[in-house]
């Protein structure tokens, strides 16, 4: 049995306050971090609850009846996220992710879609908007999200054997019901749907194969990734972690693969193709991708940054601390000074946890002091 790291203090109380620099920067649309790396993905936490307790995420022993989750008042509204993507739209964001959490637990959330759905980029295209979910409110929000404009969904599934799932979700939950959300979004028209799958070794390395069986040539792209050391609270171990690349060989033993050109600059997913007889990509069998976020750092191009439940800007998913925007917000500040204090923050961001990591041996002491991925959204 591992053990379990229970933190002795909330690292949501700490936060850098969100300053003004002295010279403004305004939103050209070319910022950059400390090592170049241009601002283009947004991923938003809109609620630091969920129905599951996926013991990775958040384990029961923590997540527990009297765990305190952020108060109501906390939250930002539908109207200063808005606003605020639509400030780091201007700053180059073009994808945003909304995540928790579980995000179909925040209530109306096709509200918010609906908004985030109207801004469009400095030359009037629209944004890539996605979410990503448990599926277990699929069923019940599918034609409510496409309706408010939403294009892409990622479900999260961690295997096909019910017993095994239901002993990850830890709530007891059925295999059945997931895919059941995801047949619904299919039939709403969602065309683009992943499925997110992480792996980890000796719990359910064994539904690798019946995933990608079960998946291919459906439309949906299965993604594999790699468990990873987030948050201070899931007891994490590296012989936990079945690295990517033997996914990729254990799937190409029965269902050969060729790789694939990555689809835009800073994507996480290697992808690989199902290869037809003379070992070409055969396209109407699909992909596969697979994140390796621990035996291959990608922190060379991250062009993600990450927005808190109660609006602090986090720089990097292993982040110990965020930058406090929403007293920002709520103090009155105009639309500049939002965007500049965002440009000052990421010019000075040189964040790139995963490169060290698999640099330097596991440091404990920080591993205690990183956010929970509930909270940052993953
Ligand atoms: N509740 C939603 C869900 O599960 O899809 C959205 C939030 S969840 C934090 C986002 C993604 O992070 C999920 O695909 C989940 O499997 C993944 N995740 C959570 N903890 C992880 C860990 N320790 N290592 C790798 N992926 C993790
Ligand atoms: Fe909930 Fe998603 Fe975390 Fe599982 S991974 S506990 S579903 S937030
Ligand atoms: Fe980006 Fe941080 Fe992940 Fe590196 S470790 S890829 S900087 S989020």
């Amino acid at each position: 049995m591992s053990e379990r790291v229970i933190p002795l203090f909330d690292q949501r109380l700490a936060a850098f306050k969100a300053e003004l620099p002295a010279h403004k920067i305004s939103a050209s649309g070319l910022l950059g971090d400390a090592l170049g790396r241009p601002l283009r993905d947004l991923r938003i936490s809109v609620t630091d609850r969920c129905n599951f307790r996926c013991a990775y995420c958040m384990p029961k022993e923590v997540f527990d009846k009297d765990y305190a989750y952020l108060p109501q008042n906390a939250l930002l509204s539908f109207e200063e996220i808005a606003r605020t993507a639509r400030l780091f739209v201007a700053h180059g964001v073009r994808k945003l992710r909304l995540t928790g959490g579980e995000p179909l637990l925040r209530k109306n959330i096709e509200v918010l879609i609906n908004m985030l759905a109207a801004i469009e980029t400095p030359d009037g295209e629209p944004l890539d908007i996605t979410l990503t979910t448990n599926g277990s409110l699929l069923r019940k929000k599918a034609q409510l999200l496409k309706d408010a404009g939403l294009k892409r969904l990622t479900v999260s599934l961690d295997g096909l054997d019910d017993a095994t799932f239901r002993k990850m979700n830890d709530v007891d939950y059925p295999v059945a019901d997931v895919l059941d959300g995801i047949e619904a979004a299919r039939a709403v028209g969602f065309q683009s749907i992943k499925v997110n799958m992480v792996v980890q070794r000796g719990t359910n390395d064994a539904q690798i194969l019946p995933m990608a069986r079960h998946f291919k040539g459906t439309g949906v792209t299965l993604r594999f990734i790699e468990y990873m050391d987030v948050g201070a609270t899931n007891g994490w171990r590296m012989d936990q972690v079945l690295p990517s690349r033997e996914v990729m060989q254990r799937i190409h033993s029965e269902l050969p693969l060729v790789q694939l050109e990555p689809s835009a600059p800073g994507e996480t997913a290697e992808r690989w193709g199902y290869s037809d007889t003379d070992g070409k990509y055969d396209k109407a069998q699909g992909e596969i991708g697979l994140i390796s976020s621990v035996t291959q750092a990608f922190c060379g191009d991250c062009n993600r940054a990450r927005l808190s439940t109660d609006g602090k800007l986090y720089l990097c998913l292993f982040a110990t601390q965020g930058h406090d925007l929403r007293s920002l917000i709520r103090s009155g500040a105009s639309d500049e000074d939002i965007i500049s204090a965002i440009g000052h923050i990421w010019q000075k961001r040189d964040d790139r946890y995963s490169q060290l990591r698999s640099e330097m041996p596991f440091d404990t002491s920080t591993g205690a002091r990183k956010v929970e991925m509930s909270y940052i959204g993953g």
